[in-house]
C-alpha cells in the first residue's frame, strides 16, 4: 500500500530538454547543472544524462536531466529518451526563425511521448541587443505559448539570464503533481480497505445468521 512519504525523503524527477539542433540545449543543461558556459558546439549523440541532487524548498530532488540531440534524422530515435518525462523544456533560438517554426512539431512530439509538464523557452536572448527586437521576440513567444496554454521564458545560457526560472517552475509543478497523485492513491487505498472491512463484517454477519 503506498504511504505518504515524509517531506524529508527524496524524490526522483526526470526533466528533458528538446528542440532543434544548435538552439543551445547542451549549453542550457550545462549552465543549470554546473553553472558555467563553454562556447562552442557540442555534438550530442542521441542524448546525454546529467544527475544532480538539488533542494526545492525543504524537499531533496534527485534530478535526472536529459539533454537530447536535435538533428532531424535523430528525432525518431530520441523519443524514447524523453518519453514519460515529468517535465520537458522545449527550447528554440530567438535568432533562428527555423527553430521557432519547429515549436509546434516539438509540442506535438512532447504530447505523443506523454511528457507531463511542458514549458517553452527561447534561448540566446543576449543576441537580441535592441529593445524593439526583444519586444518582438517576447510577443511572438507569448502568442504561441498562449495558443497551447503553456508557460514561456526567455533566457540566455551564455549570460545566465533567467536560466533557473523554467527549471524551478517545472520542478515545483512536478513535485506538486507527485504529492497530489500520492495523496489520491492513499485515499483510494483507504477506501478499498474500508470497503473490504465492510464486506468482511457483512459476510461474518451472514455466517453468524446461518450458524444460529
Ligand atoms: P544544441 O545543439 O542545442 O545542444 O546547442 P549547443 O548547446 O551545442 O549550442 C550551439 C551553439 O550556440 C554553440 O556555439 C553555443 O556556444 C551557442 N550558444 C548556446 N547558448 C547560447 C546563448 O545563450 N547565447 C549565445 N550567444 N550563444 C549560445
Amino acid at each position: 500500500m503506498p504511504q505518504l512519504r515524509p517531506k524529508s525523503q527524496s524524490r526522483d524527477v526526470k526533466i528533458a530538454v528538446i528542440g532543434n539542433n544548435t538552439v543551445g540545449k547542451t549549453s542550457l543543461s550545462l549552465r543549470f547543472i554546473y553553472g558555467d558556459f563553454h562556447p562552442g558546439y557540442f555534438h550530442t549523440r542521441g542524448g546525454d544524462i546529467y544527475l544532480k541532487q538539488i533542494k526545492v524548498h525543504d524537499q531533496t530532488v534527485n534530478l535526472k536531466l536529459v539533454d537530447t540531440a536535435g538533428h532531424p534524422y535523430q528525432r525518431s530515435l530520441i523519443g524514447p529518451l524523453y518519453k514519460d518525462a515529468d517535465g520537458v523544456i522545449i527550447l528554440y533560438d530567438v535568432t533562428s526563425e527555423k527553430s521557432f517554426n519547429a515549436l509546434d512539431d516539438w509540442i506535438i512530439a512532447a504530447q505523443e511521448n506523454n511528457c507531463r509538464e511542458v514549458v517553452l523557452v527561447g534561448n540566446k536572448l543576449d543576441l537580441c541587443k535592441d529593445s524593439k527586437k526583444q519586444e518582438e521576440v517576447t510577443n511572438e513567444l507569448k502568442l504561441i505559448a498562449d495558443r497551447h496554454n503553456l508557460r514561456h521564458y526567455l533566457v540566455s545560457a551564455k549570460t545566465n539570464l533567467n536560466v533557473n526560472r523554467p527549471f524551478n517552475r517545472l520542478l515545483r509543478e512536478v513535485l506538486q503533481r507527485q504529492a497530489a497523485e500520492q495523496a489520491r492513491a492513499l485515499i483510494k487505498d483507504k477506501e478499498e480497505v474500508h470497503q473490504l472491512q465492510t464486506t468482511e463484517k457483512q459476510v461474518s454477519g451472514c455466517f453468524d445468521c446461518i450458524m444460529s
